[in-house]
């Protein structure tokens, strides 16, 4: 599933590209009409050719791109959707579902093997994105991680990853700030000292930045946005790494299930 250093690599790559740049069309595959959330389809297909593409946002995992008639087309991948630029007339990726055409001959690409993403075009992104906690990757200050994390008794990674409270860490990132922090993810949030917090401050930007600078994680269906792999699978410390040896000290890496879903982490460094 993308996250938020993989949904920021895509806005990044797109911004160049589309930015300036006008929807001729709207190309929906058979099987994905549900893609669009929001209006009706006739409405999306009738309303987007013709508009300019003034920017590329970002909130929480939301991609958002004001138009130049003061509304947003704003996308969300889910587990498995792409957003790619390509030429018109490129090979078509597998599990191509939207194709919108802008006026150089190139196109947005939207892939999604499990057609779980959503499109909406929309006056007020707020209806849509609702009222996200502050971004981890936006300038978190440690006094906000700790009012998020302050007398919680939940496991410290499910409040991490709760996107009302804190806008950005999923699985992947959640695990590998706690490994850099030195703390459970299981310890209840509340628990958790003033240096902990700070540390573990640090190491969400760390992990965050870290993951940018390899273009995000592609562990399964990721893809920036012209279609690469990133690589920071190949770096991660902890994640889905159960049973080999931590880099720190050598202990396997543990794997627990944690609230629906696992977690990773070396019990020897992380207490
Ligand atoms: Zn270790």
């Amino acid at each position: 599933m993308p996250e938020l250093p993989e949904v920021e690599t895509i806005r990044l790559d797109l911004l160049p590209h589309v930015v300036g740049r006008r929807f001729t069309g709207v190309e929906i595959m058979p099987g994905a009409e549900k893609v669009v959330a929001l209006p009706s389809l006739e409405e999306f297909r009738r309303a987007l050719p013709g508009l300019r593409i003034e920017g590329i946002e970002r909130r929480g995992k939301y991609l958002l791109f004001p138009l130049a008639d003061g509304r947003y087309l704003i996308v969300h991948l889910r587990m498995t959707g792409a957003l790619i630029h390509r030429r018109v007339g490129a090979p078509a990726e597998s599990y191509l579902r939207v194709r919108l055409p802008l006026d150089d001959k190139t196109e947005l690409r939207y892939t999604d093997l499990r057609k779980l993403g959503m499109m909406w075009l929309v006056v007020d992104p707020t209806l849509v994105v609702g009222k996200l906690g502050p971004d981890a990757l936006e300038a978190l200050q440690p006094t906000t991680l700790r009012s998020v994390l302050d007398g919680r008794r939940a496991p410290v990674k499910a409040v991490l990853m709760d996107q009302t409270r804190l806008v950005g860490l999923g699985n992947i990132y959640a695990d590998e700030a706690l490994f850099l922090a030195g703390v459970r993810p299981t310890r209840p949030a509340g628990s958790l000292t003033a240096d902990e917090v700070e540390r573990l401050h640090g190491a969400i930007g760390e992990v965050l930045r870290d993951a940018m600078g390899h273009r995000g994680s592609s562990f399964s269906d990721y893809v920036d946005g012209e279609g690469r792999e990133g690589m920071h699978q190949l770096h991660v410390k902890v994640y889905r790494r159960s049973g080999e040896p931590c880099h720190v000290c050598g202990t396997a890496i543990e794997r627990i299930r944690l609230g629906g879903r696992s977690g990773h982490f070396c019990p020897h460094c992380q207490k």
